[in-house]
């Protein structure tokens, strides 16, 4: 791989600014000063920026506690990115594996794997998604049935089967909740909780197929997958 490359995907700085940084002797390979951008190098060199040693990392996989008021994208003009939570993070091309809405919180991905997305967020994989919710309204058996047959949200939703629980009821009118989901339409669990009657007042995701939320990471924490997380997606 060329030197300005590896250097630009490291995050030492935009392809030009890496480049003229090489050019001024930024950029050591072993023990030599290197000024050549296209130098190439292999994964026996030791490289280094600035006098600091710069690894090479060619996939990151990040489990995030997404907390609310984030929104899941890699940019945006006016909010806070979930990809801004991540100070340490080694690759700048980062992307959050599907979509939570700003107010929900919990499990999110984050990758520069295109791969693994495509096969976790493909409509065709179904793969299943569990939430964990608070409702406004007393949440039935009637619904419970009604999820399990594929509930008719509205003219763009019929929703696939989905497994609905209620773990419990408050006396105050507020349903607990958890649901698991097959596929990934917009406001999909905000939108069927609404289609039969009631209204999500906090949303949370709890997995998203193999993979399960680590309950110690607190609303904004986050760290790398495991070698056996990353197995068991793949
Ligand atoms: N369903 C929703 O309504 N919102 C989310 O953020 C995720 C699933």
């Amino acid at each position: 791989m060329r030197l300005d490359k590896y250097l630009t995907e490291m995050g030492m700085g935009s392809r030009s600014e890496v480049k003229l940084g090489i050019r001024k002797g930024f950029a050591k390979v072993n023990d030599e000063i290197v000024i050549r951008p296209e130098f190439k190098v292999s994964n026996k060199d030791f490289v280094f920026w600035k006098g600091t040693p710069v690894t090479y990392v060619e996939y990151e996989y990040i489990m995030l506690n997404k907390p609310a008021g984030v929104v899941s994208a890699t940019e945006d003009a006016r909010e806070k990115t979930v990809i801004e939570l991540i100070r340490d993070r080694r690759r700048k091309d980062l992307f959050p594996v599907g979509r939570l809405d700003k107010d929900t919180e919990g499990l999110l991905l984050l990758t520069n794997d295109g791969k693994l997305a495509h096969k976790l967020l493909s409509p065709r994989h179904h793969v299943a998604k569990n939430y964990y919710a608070r409702v406004k309204g007393i949440m039935t058996e009637e619904d419970v049935a009604l999820f399990a047959e594929g509930l008719h949200v509205d003219e763009e939703l019929t929703a696939l089967p989905a497994e609905l629980k209620i773990l419990k009821l408050h006396p105050e009118g507020i349903s607990e909740i958890q649901l698991k989901i097959f596929e990934g339409k917009f406001h999909q669990v905000k939108r069927m909780v609404q289609a039969v009657g009631k209204e999500v007042i906090y949303l949370k995701r709890l997995s998203m197929g193999s993979l399960v939320l680590d309950e110690t990471l607190k609303p904004g924490e986050y760290r790398l997958l495991t070698t056996n997380e990353l197995e068991e997606l793949y």
